[in-house]
């Protein structure tokens, strides 16, 4: 009898019984087992060590296993690793807000503590809802945003996502009806167009009577499409938000915490959200946390009528996740982001340079930390991550798009790695 490899074992039970994301429940993409990380390198069941180019879907800033994030979560553990919320509060979660209520635009001053990125754009959307409907603006049920973006999987966060690259067909009916308005096209200010607006002004100023609150990504639509606007597009939403009344909801989940070059992507527009949500890489990519903050004001309207807001999840707050996220945030302060993200970006530029020359590549762009490679046409995702694993490192492409957001740790000499492999596999294309 040969004998069976635990690898062999483990792929076929997954293959047959476990989902992975967007990913078919029959005829699944394969997948590679990871039995460790450190730093910014993913450890194979197989041994083979690969360079990471994900940060885990923008989490990771740190890199693996690191030995702060380590700690602290280990100490947290030793003293409690969760109490509920409703009654209780404790240190990790006060000092947590007090940062974050810091470092984020000084008019936000509350925060909501929830699961994940799609729960506190939820939360979110029902902040805005309970404000409109305390002032007596009944009508205002419906949200306005951008083509292009990406908000997370639940409902609610859905009806708002791009609604071909979301699929809204394939829900429709079930979803809440929103308005969406071109994205700009616009990438800098440089090149900024004044018709970019044109068509957010038009849905506004008809809509607004039916419109609780703008939401949209700011400066980089990710998973929508990875694109990249010009700030004053963001200026002029704010501006016309303030215009019509209308709350302008930041979605900050994956641009937050330094990837694209500030601490938050609102901060190159100099604009501030009425609420702002947080998520990924808030726990330094350790676990699933988040949260939405918001103004005074708002708090206020909500307190007036309602008494209360309507949310509470059962694992509000984790003590673990907050003493994780303050040991990341910590980590953080002690960067200069604008140095260390910048030399990233020039290393990302100078790296993916040579695939604008390709025939089959339609754009590359590089924004802080973020280097996106844009083909002409959509790609072969397993082919190309095999592909990429047997060179080394580990990139997942979604439709056009062969992109990469490394954990800040990485070196220069890692970074060149990343894109020489990029560019070579792109060059087979
Ligand atoms: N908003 C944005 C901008 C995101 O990129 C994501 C996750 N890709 C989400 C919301 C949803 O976050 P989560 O997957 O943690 O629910």
């Amino acid at each position: 009898m040969p004998q069976i490899q635990p690898e062999a074992v483990l792929l076929d039970y997954d293959r047959r019984h476990v989902w992975h994301p967007y990913t078919s429940p029959t005829e699944p993409l394969p997948v590679y087992p990871v039995v460790a990380a450190h730093g910014v390198y993913l450890r194979l069941m197989d041994g083979r060590e690969l360079i990471d180019g994900m940060s885990s879907w923008w989490c990771a800033i740190h890199g693996y296993n690191h030995p702060r994030l380590n700690t602290s979560l280990k100490e947290q553990a030793e003293k409690m690793a969760h109490v509920m919320f409703g009654g209780l509060t404790h240190e990790p979660a006060v000092s947590l807000a007090r940062t974050l209520i810091d470092i984020t635009p000084p008019n936000l001053q509350k925060v909501f503590f929830c699961d994940s990125g799609s729960v506190a754009v939820e939360v979110a959307m029902k902040m805005a809802l309970q404000y409109q409907a305390a002032l007596k603006l009944e009508r205002r049920k419906h949200f306005l945003t951008i083509r292009g973006g990406y908000h997370g999987d639940t409902l609610g966060a859905m009806s708002v996502c791009d609604p071909v690259t979301g699929m809204h067909q394939l829900f429709s009916g079930a979803l809440p009806v929103q308005f969406f308005a071109e994205r700009p096209v616009s990438t800098n200010d440089e090149a900024w167009r004044e018709d970019d607006i044109a068509d957010f002004q038009t849905q506004l100023a008809g809509h607004h009577q039916e419109i609780a609150a703008v939401i949209m990504e700011p400066v980089v639509q990710g998973a929508g499409g990875m694109y990249f606007y010009a700030p004053e597009f963001l200026r002029r939403v704010r501006k016309l938000c303030d215009e019509y009344g209308v709350l302008l909801i930041l979605d900050e989940i994956a641009t937050g915490f330094g990837r694209t070059g500030r601490m938050f992507a609102c901060e190159h527009a100099g604009v501030a959200p009425d609420i702002m949500c947080l998520g990924k890489a808030l726990t330094g990519g350790y676990m699933s946390f988040a949260a939405t903050l918001t103004t005074e004001r708002v708090g206020e309207v909500i307190g007036r009528r309602d008494g209360v807001f309507m949310h509470g999840p059962t694992f509000m707050a984790n003590p673990l996740a907050c003493a994780v996220a303050n040991a990341s945030l910590d980590l953080l302060s002690e960067m200069d982001i604008s140095t260390l993200i910048g030399g990233l970006a020039s290393g990302l530029r100078r790296g993916l340079e040579p695939c604008r020359a390709l025939p089959a590549v339609a754009e590359v762009r590089v924004l802080g930390a973020i280097g996106v490679v844009e083909m002409k046409k959509p790609v072969d995702v397993a082919a190309l991550q095999r592909e990429f694993v047997e060179r080394g490192v580990w990139i997942r492409p979604f439709g056009r798009l062969v992109y990469i957001m490394p954990p800040y740790i990485i070196t220069g000499a890692e970074l060149d790695y990343l894109t020489s492999r990029m560019v070579e596999v792109i060059k087979t294309l």
